[in-house]
């Protein structure tokens, strides 16, 4: 999932000032399971900021919709918009700017920041897992991610200052070819480790996109 956490209060309050009503949008999934932006934390944004700005200065609207990155769910919205002169969107960033582009001349404004995609460990205690780098290596590499656990994001590894299990960076980081070499031996694959991986060509620096066999005649007809 999308991991996100709520930016502090001084901020978001800072950019909604000078706006006379504002809808605060949350959404349902990812940032509802990590408890940044869904539809309780709406409520506690919006009791917040009410309470600091006191009612007669700014009205404060709140909705949740299931998914802010998905259109279908956006239209939701349609009908209350015109009431708003601004949004805050509580979504990660994607959902905060597929918002901003169904309402083009609607102020949106984030109240979450984007951390990164991740698992859940516990309640309340994510970690960082994928940093979609569009060549996904788990298979070599014994399900751990050398782009995101490595300090230099090593394709090949480890690099020489791997110590004794920790990555030269910090003895409290584990070194993330130390574990690959670890689960690889204990799988009984370690001659994986000797395979060379081309350099990746980095396909994360535009924005992707992505169409699923079998729905290439839909997108060419929407243009
Ligand atoms: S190798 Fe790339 S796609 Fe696979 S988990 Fe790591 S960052 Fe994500
Ligand atoms: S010590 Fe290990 S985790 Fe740290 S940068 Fe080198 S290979 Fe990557």
């Amino acid at each position: 999932m999308i991991v996100a956490e709520r930016k502090p209060f001084d901020e978001i309050k800072g950019m909604v000032a000078g706006y006379k009503k504002v809808l605060t949008i949350g959404c349902g999934t990812c940032v509802a399971v990590c408890l940044a932006g869904g539809s309780k934390e709406v409520e506690t944004l919006n009791a917040e900021l009410k309470l600091n700005f006191g009612r007669d200065k700014i009205e404060f609207g709140s909705k949740t919709l299931e998914r802010q990155c998905d259109m279908e769910f956006l239209e939701e919205l349609d009908e209350i918009a015109g009431d708003y002169d601004a949004f805050v969107s509580m979504a990660c960033g994607a959902g905060i700017q597929f918002l901003a582009e169904r309402f083009p001349d609607k102020p949106v404004f984030p109240a979450v920041d984007t951390s990164f995609i991740g698992v859940n460990l516990d309640v309340g205690w994510y970690e960082e897992k994928c940093r979609a780098c569009g060549s996904c290596v788990l298979g070599l590499t014994g399900g751990i991610c050398p782009v995101t656990m490595c300090a230099k994001s090593l394709f090949n590894g480890p690099c020489g200052g791997t110590n004794n299990g920790s990555c030269e960076i910090n003895k409290d980081q584990p070194c993330a070819w130390f574990k690959i070499y670890e689960r690889l031996a204990a799988q009984g694959r370690l001659d994986q480790i000797k395979e060379i991986s081309p350099p990746n060509d980095w396909r994360n620096q535009i924005p992707r996109k992505i169409i699923q066999p079998g729905y290439e005649e839909r997108v060419k007809a929407l243009g």
